[in-house]
């Protein structure tokens, strides 16, 4: 028998969530899939969709071609655009979107010889302050690229910060600092635009009531619900479940302690389960106290995570026997709660899985 640690991504589960993503924004939305589709296997989760999808966006064209490569022809967008001049033949070639973020960037495509015009996104900094064009910038830059030889369109983007925080006001001062760039660069144009990730998609509204929208839905495609406390939740479906099993039991009695650095002491008589997944899968050395199911029966991980192994408190789950199966997260574990007991995001918990075996399914195909 082997390792029994199995990431399980539901296809059909992200399938759901991206239309859920659609439904909620309106216009077309592009599926952010760049880091692997946050650890869940890009190839998969796109093709999964790729009948359906008005486009993909990744960070880089490493990340496009593997896409290209495995036969998806939607749209791609490169979220940091290129790199060095040198990639600018290969994204035009691939047919591939191009984010504009700096000011170098306008001025090496603006001065480069293209076998054909590329569609660019201009990303105005309205206030995240990562990357992005000052107002000022982005009008000038607007004015060089529109109409170019070598630009076959302009969709207009920025990108939220806060978007998580409904209580922030920032989203709203970056919206209207959006507008108002956009007014002064174009007056009443109808135009295409992109603000929401999926915070924004999920928690701002506001944010759809311009044109021609692009959504940027990533996060909540894998099912996890970036706004904590949010209303949409239950309709997000968990599309990974990370789950291994018991491979041993002991007893330990009260006032011994277990693992690592004797972190976890216990206060009883504690019935202990070793289970098959440590930070080498993954799963954050950080946490405490998360969360953790048996058997279906919810009960925490106790003591310091390993390498490849973790121990979890069996006392009260009274059919745990070596081999039984325990969800990491998933359905009955939604990752936020393990990232909170970690002092981290879901994103990051997705992203750095690994070791495991990945095991994919789709009902919707089966059916
Ligand atoms: C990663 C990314 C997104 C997706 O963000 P989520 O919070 O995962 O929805 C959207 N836009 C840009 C520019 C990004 O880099």
């Amino acid at each position: 028998m082997s390792r029994p640690a199995i990431a399980h991504i539901r296809l059909d589960a992200f399938r759901h969530n991206y239309r859920i993503a659609k439904q909620q924004h309106g216009g077309n939305a592009l599926a952010v899939v760049k880091a692997n589709a946050y650890g869940h296997g890009a190839i998969q989760c796109a093709k999964a969709i790729a009948n359906e999808a008005d486009g993909f966006a990744v960070a880089c064209l490493e990340e496009a071609l593997e896409l290209r490569q495995a036969g998806i022809q939607n749209p791609i967008l490169l979220l940091e655009g290129f790199f060095e001049e040198n990639e600018l033949a290969e994204i035009v070639a691939n047919d591939c979107w191009l984010v504009l973020h700096a000011q170098w960037q306008v001025k090496q495509l603006l001065a480069s010889k293209l076998a054909k015009p590329v569609q660019v996104w201009l990303k105005l900094d309205s206030g995240m302050h990562r990357v992005g064009l000052s107002p000022t910038d982005y009008i000038s830059a607007f004015k060089q690229l529109n109409q170019h030889k070598s630009i076959s369109k302009i969709v207009h983007m920025t990108h939220f910060a806060n978007a998580d925080n409904l209580n922030s006001t920032h989203t709203v001062q970056q919206l209207v600092l959006f507008e108002q760039t956009m007014h002064a660069t174009t007056g009443d144009a109808l135009l295409e635009t992109s603000l929401a990730n999926s915070a924004a998609v999920l928690g701002w509204p506001q944010v759809f009531t311009q044109q021609q929208q692009w959504s940027r839905p990533g996060i909540m495609l894998y099912g996890a619900n970036p706004i904590h406390t949010h209303l949409h939740s239950q309709t997000l479906r968990p599309v990974m479940q990370l789950s291994s099993e018991i491979i041993s039991i002991q007893r330990i009695q009260q006032g011994e302690s277990i693992g690592y650095g004797s972190i976890f002491t216990a206060a009883r008589d504690t019935l202990v389960g070793v289970v098959a997944c440590g930070y080498a899968d993954g799963y954050p050395r950080s946490a405490v106290n998360a969360p953790v199911a048996v058997n279906g029966q919810i009960t925490q991980v106790i003591g310091r995570v390993s390498m490849d192994m973790l121990m979890v408190d069996l006392t009260d789950i009274a059919s745990a026997k070596v081999g039984s199966l325990v969800e990491l997260w998933g359905d009955q574990v939604p990752a936020n709660a393990v990232a909170n007991a970690a002092g981290t995001i879901a994103y990051e918990l997705f992203c750095n899985v690994k070791r495991v075996q990945f095991r994919y399914s789709d009902t919707d195909l089966t059916t």
